[in-house]
């Protein structure tokens, strides 16, 4: 149940700091907060206290000093939530927190349910639904990237995207709406040409979002690097020579799936998640092919793919090799880097005849290391950047990373190809109408906002003037 007049109170800060923050939000914060907080000025009244201050004192409870502490005060709408809020900053010990906590629950606050101040931030037209949802992505966030894309999304980057796509379907909603208006009288005032172009240009942009989830996700969770390859290639030796050299530190974040931490290395800001795998060698054997069974699915859900051979092999064999993987892999975007490894046992001109006699398809590489002694490895690196640079990282594209906007935005991508094809078979419009409704339903849905009818009407008013 959603209680928007109670007073909430909670926590802010994780424990082991040496300071802690405890957020009061709801109209009675202030007053809540003055039947405990001692000011230092005796004269000073909290309750008349401006917003966007900080007064130091203390918390009391009866006659004995909790703590010494600053108190910020913000005065509605300018506060994080819209409503008057608290900031209580005291020393970071969990026994005070708790204490503190007690005081002001006793004093009439309710203990926030997770999400509850940005819930409350939502509901006050602080931020919206998409908005609200980064935050939980920048507090998690511990990467440049997947900070990157969750501050553009919390700063409104990704809603203006949906804004602007929402805005051309209203305006076609409005033509249309028109038309009904006008039905007996079989008007037509929309050209079906221009109709079409603006739905194609919709349905455009809400491919080009869906197309970015792949990349999102993998930037919030972790690029999935899969490493595979015959055996004694070195793919063990190449992920520990990475992952001795770039280990990342992560903490353990609740919520994210991770298979082992060690196999975690930051690329330039970017996470990648490492995963060996058995070879793709059919066999007879059943374990053996269980084993293949499972990398075939790693594979799968993999974004890039380090196939191993090394300079000990024939030139044939790799290519065979490749071709197998390529044979292997779903219709999905895995990006193939065939590593020959090992190059400490070869010598220049060997590697020239491997270069020159090693098929590549469009978008793979070729890389040349050698695990053990450590060569090669900054060119991996590149080849991993480059991988997502190439994603659209560069740019500022929004990028979507949460499987909610994805779903809302594949039945908007249903709905206008129902729209397009409608237009084509040149099928009523009240119908076309109600794909077009359905659309604009879905968008709002990753916004939070709520559509009226009114709001197709002013449209209409906007765009035209009718009698003309
Ligand atoms: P995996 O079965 O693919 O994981 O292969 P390993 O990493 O276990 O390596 C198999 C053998 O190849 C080990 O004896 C490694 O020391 C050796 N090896 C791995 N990389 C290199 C390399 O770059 N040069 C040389 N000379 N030997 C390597």
């Amino acid at each position: 149940m959603i209680r928007k007049d109670d007073t909430i109170c909670a926590p802010a800060t994780s424990p082991g700091g040496a300071i802690a923050i405890i957020r009061l939000s709801g109209a009675a914060s202030i007053e809540i907060c003055k039947r405990i907080f001692f000011p230092s000025d005796p004269v000073l009244n909290l309750l008349q206290q401006k917003g966007n201050t900080i007064i130091h004192g203390t918390i009391r409870e009866g006659s004995s000093i909790i703590d010494e502490v600053l108190v910020a005060i913000f005065r509605s709408p300018h506060s994080y939530t819209g409503e008057d809020s608290v900031e209580i900053s005291c020393h970071g010990s969990p026994y005070i927190t708790s204490r503190i906590m007690k005081l002001l629950i006793n004093e009439g606050a309710l203990p926030a349910r997770p999400g509850e101040f940005t819930m409350r931030a939502f509901f006050n037209g602080k931020m919206d639904l998409a908005q609200s949802e980064a935050v939980a992505d920048l507090v998690a966030s511990h990467t440049s990237a997947a900070h990157r894309v969750a501050i553009n999304q919390m700063r409104g980057g990704f809603s203006k995207e949906i804004l602007n796509l929402r805005s051309e379907l209203l305006r076609f909603a409005s033509l249309i709406e028109l038309e009904l208006d006008f039905g007996e009288e079989d008007v037509q005032f929309a050209d079906r040409i221009q109709l079409r172009s603006i739905v194609s240009k919709a349905r455009n942009m809400s491919e080009d979002l869906l197309s970015s989830f792949s990349l999102g996700n993998a930037i919030k969770n972790g690029i999935p690097v899969v490493i595979t390859g015959k055996p004694n290639s070195g793919k063990s030796t190449l992920l520990n020579a990475l992952l001795n050299e770039d280990r990342a530190i992560v903490s353990d974040v609740p919520g994210t799936t991770r298979d082992t931490i060690e196999d975690v290395i930051v690329i330039n800001g970017v996470e990648y998640r490492f995963i060996d795998t058995a070879g793709l060698r059919d066999t007879s054997d059943v374990v053996e092919n269980l084993g293949i069974l499972r990398t075939r699915e790693k594979i799968e859900k993999a974004s890039v793919v380090l196939l191993i051979d090394d300079v000990l092999d024939e030139v044939t064999l790799i290519n065979q090799r490749a071709e197998e993987f390529r044979k292997t892999k779903s219709s999905g975007g895995q990006q193939l880097i065939l590593i020959i490894n090992k190059t400490d046992l070869s010598d220049r001109e060997q590697i020239e005849k491997f270069r020159k006699n090693i098929i590549l398809k469009e978008s793979e590489s070729l890389l040349f290391i050698s695990a053990k002694e450590k060569k090669g490895l900054g060119k991996l690196r590149s080849a991993l950047s480059e991988v997502v640079d190439r994603k659209m990282l560069a740019s500022d594209n929004p990028v979507i990373t949460n499987m909610r906007h994805y779903d809302s935005l594949r039945k908007v991508s249903e709905s206008l190809e129902r729209v397009i094809s409608g237009l084509d078979e040149n099928i009523a419009e009240d119908l076309i109408a109600i794909d077009i409704r359905h659309a604009i339903h879905y968008l709002g849905e990753i916004t939070g906002s709520v559509i009226t009818s009114d709001e197709i009407l002013e449209n209409i008013f906007k765009n035209f003037c009718i009698g003309k």
